[in-house]
């Protein structure tokens, strides 16, 4: 699944080819996958617009027109490709942007990806932006908001990283990381962790998603970024997807279990 660095990396590729293009027509291949208004209604404001902007909040992206958002979630599968007009439709090509001079193509081989078109003035109190928690870089991400989130919390903190709504764009690649460098079990509850676990939890989910943003994100699978770019993240792994490697830090063979149904990697001695 792409996670945050990876919807960045498609924003950015995106942002090179398609914005200030005009949408002249819309074709939905697939109606499941517009959520909100209805298809014809999708279609009908999207007529005639001017991609002003692509922004990403968590792991949505969010293509800006003059009155409205189009809010796109890649789930597990989805891509955009730039075609030629002559190019023909893939069977997994469902919905498609066409400009004048070429087209942008959703491509999803699962279909769990989701559209919403939202007006620009609700965009934060609409779903699904308004079920999104803070940003890793919002300044209001400190020890003391995440203090009042976890204090009553007893689930491990491997499965609150998850949680969208506090802070919104850790994955689980990345959720396995950050404990690793916090030097934190996976398993530990929320309301036991201290000032000092707190204070690293931001400094290296800040770090971790940096780097990876900076690498172009990981390519697990076959996730692709817009133009085919491949991330390089995976490369540098230091915990997950390494069961059975020694630890880069103490030499202690890393373990995987799971955590609220998520494959955690971690090392038993660097992480308590
Ligand atoms: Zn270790």
């Amino acid at each position: 699944m792409p996670e945050l660095p990876e919807v960045e990396t498609v924003k950015n590729t995106l942002k090179k080819l398609v914005l200030n293009k005009k949408i002249n027509e819309v074709k939905v291949l697939y109606p499941n996958m517009i959520e909100f208004p209805s298809v014809e209604e999708f279609i009908k404001e999207l007529q005639g617009k001017t991609i002003l902007d692509i922004k990403r909040r968590g792991k949505w992206l969010l293509f800006e027109f003059d009155n409205k958002y189009l809010i796109s979630h890649l789930r597990m599968e989805g891509k955009y490709f730039i075609h030629e007009h002559s190019e023909p439709i893939g069977k997994h090509d469902h919905v498609i942007f066409f400009f004048t001079d070429n087209e942008l193509r959703y491509q999803d081989t699962r279909k769990f990806g989701r559209m919403y078109l939202i007006d620009k003035d609700k965009l934060e109190d609409s779903k699904p932006i308004c079920a999104l928690g803070l940003e890793p870089w919002d300044k209001a991400l400190t020890k003391e908001y995440l203090k009042g989130k976890y204090k009553h919390k007893k689930l491990p903190i491997k499965t609150v990283l998850l949680d969208q709504s506090i802070i919104t764009g850790i994955g689980n690649i990345y959720a396995d990381e950050i404990l690793f460098l916090s030097k934190l079990d996976p398993l530990k509850p929320c309301y036991e962790l201290n000032d000092t676990n707190l204070e690293d939890i931001i400094k290296y989910t800040r770090e971790v998603l940096e780097h990876a943003i900076k690498l172009g994100g990981t390519t697990i699978k076959s996730y692709e970024s817009a133009k085919g770019v491949h991330g390089l993240f995976q490369n540098e792994l230091l915990v997950h997807s390494n069961a059975g490697e020694l630890c880069k830090s103490c030499g202690t063979e890393i373990i995987k279990i799971r955590v609220g149904g998520r494959g955690t990697y971690y090392c038993p001695t660097c992480q308590k």
